[in-house]
């Protein structure tokens, strides 16, 4: 059986959506996959999104799981499904401004910085407090906030990692019952990667993001 096998299966038995991560690879590589059957797509550039977007069959979900620059947004507004990577009201409402252009809902992932590393981006829980608070006051109509997202310490320390998902998972916890009790669509813990995401499925993942792990190293 081959290792794209091997992890949609698990993932699909464990009931966690799973995101092929496919930046650096080539076209070939992500069709290859589509056959197979994979439909979900992560991708860390918005060029090589794009790129790619127009290249393979339209009924790919495409994600983008990097960090995304505000004078970008507008290229990927008309197509992406979701965006995993937001961090700052700012880039909410430009998110906002380019789907109500496209005539789009897009779905978006609030990122929290939970690693101990400090290079890696995202929220701290009081600013994703803060920024919740404020889009109370002037909701935004084209957006859809499904959940967080999250990267643990990239750490062969298994307990650091674990209780950097459980914090995430916490966090998550805490949204919906202040802001998203009654919302059905806010229900994602982005969370797992290639050497860590059975641990994040442990810990309460409902979408991993795995890229070297099926596509081979980068
Ligand atoms: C590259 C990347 C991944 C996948 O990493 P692998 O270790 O190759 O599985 C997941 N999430 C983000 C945000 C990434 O940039």
């Amino acid at each position: 059986m081959t290792t794209y096998n091997q992890i949609s299966q698990f993932t699909s038995q464990q009931g966690v959506t799973l995101v092929a991560v496919s930046k650096t690879k080539p076209i070939q590589a992500i069709q290859q996959m589509y056959d197979q059957g994979q439909r979900v797509f992560g991708e860390n550039r918005v060029q090589e999104l794009e790129e790619k977007y127009l290249a393979l069959p339209k009924d790919i979900q495409w994600h983008l799981i990097g960090h995304l620059q505000k004078n970008k947004v507008k290229y990927i507004a008309p197509f992406v499904s979701m965006i995993h990577s937001v961090d700052s009201l700012e880039l909410l409402e430009i998110i906002n401004k380019e789907a109500v252009k496209a005539d789009r809902i897009i779905s978006v992932l609030l990122q929290y910085y939970i690693a101990k590393e400090d290079t890696k981006f995202g929220l701290s829980e009081a600013e994703g407090f803060a920024l919740l608070d404020q889009l109370k006051e002037k909701p935004l109509t084209n957006i859809k906030i499904c959940g967080v997202m999250g990267m643990a310490s990239f750490s062969d320390d298994k307990a650091l990692v674990r209780s950097e998902f459980q914090n995430l998972k916490n966090i998550f916890n805490q949204l919906k019952n202040k802001y998203f009790a009654t919302d059905d669509a806010f229900k994602e813990v982005s969370m797992g990667m290639s050497g860590d995401y059975e641990l994040a499925i442990e810990e309460g993942s409902t979408m991993v993001r795995i890229g070297s792990a099926l596509f081979g190293s980068r």
